[in-house]
């Protein structure tokens, strides 16, 4: 079973990503990846500190330029894309939540969508009560994010990312950050996602939410797609000794 259960599949692929190269100065970060992500695919990434990804995640995001390769976004090339405009299609929660401290959860969350897309206040206003009550946080509108536990922030983080109607949600290492009683609350509001059908990237080291909840795993090591395939193919099942390594270290 994986997080698609109540929705139909679809083989449209959303994102093409083709021997995609990423240099920081000498260092060749990313080596020629290359992946397909389908509509409504739920897709988790792992792999060992310093295999590039959320360099990986970044570069379809526009957080970074790239130095080779070609990243699709709908058969459209990213680079003919604004950037504004692409960050409306592809939201992204980090580990270290980034929200405005100065700010209100409330003014988290209705700040881009009335400044970016000129959304009326009123309706951002309304959005954001229906996304906070999805994240079990209605009471939390008028909070200010040093009053939140970091579960709590990283909640608001999503909520305020599903702000722009993204159809695509990145999420790196969501959860790192947090103290292990505060992981499953946010867990779950991923989970929730994936089963409404929204597309997903996932960098995460929670396997067990990479077993229940992931349509593919994605085994990135020294910049480039080492193994893939279904969670029992890759977690119980790995071909190379590099995953079968890596899992080793973690499970
Ligand atoms: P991962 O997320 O898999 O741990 P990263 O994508 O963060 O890996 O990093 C991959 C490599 O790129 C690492 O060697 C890291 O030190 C390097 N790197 C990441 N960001 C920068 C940067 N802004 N400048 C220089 N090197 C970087
Ligand atoms: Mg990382």
């Amino acid at each position: 079973m994986n997080g698609h259960e109540n929705t139909q599949n679809s083989n449209e692929i959303i994102i093409k990503i083709e021997n995609l190269v990423k240099r920081f100065g000498k260092l060749e970060v990313l080596k020629g990846v290359n992946l397909e992500v389908r509509k409504q695919e739920a897709i988790v990434i792992i792999g060992p500190s310093g295999g590039g990804k959320s360099t990986l995640l970044r570069c379809i995001n526009k957080l970074e330029e790239y130095q080779g390769g070609k990243i699709y976004l709908d058969g459209v090339d990213i680079d003919s894309y604004d950037v504004n405009k692409l960050r409306t299609r592809i939201g992204m929660v980090f580990q270290q939540f980034n929200l405005f401290p100065h700010m209100n959860v409330l003014d988290n969350l209705i700040l881009a969508p009335t400044k970016v897309k000129n959304m009326p206040r009123e309706e951002a206003v309304e959005k954001a009560k229906q996304l906070l009550k999805r994240v079990g946080l209605s009471d939390k509108i008028e909070a200010y994010p040093e009053q939140l536990s970091g579960g709590q922030k990283q909640r608001v983080a999503i909520a305020r990312a599903l702000m722009m109607d993204p159809e695509i949600m990145l999420f790196d290492e969501p959860t790192s950050a947090l103290d292990p009683e505060l992981v499953g609350e946010v867990l779950d509001v991923m989970k929730d996602l994936a089963k409404s059908g929204m597309t997903m990237l996932v960098v995460t080291h929670e396997m067990g939410f990479a077993r229940d909840v992931a349509d593919r795993i994605i085994f990135i090591s020294d910049g480039v797609v080492e193994e893939e395939g279904t969670p029992d193919e890759v977690l119980k099942n790995p071909k190379k000794q590099r995953t079968r390594e890596f899992l080793k270290r973690i499970l």
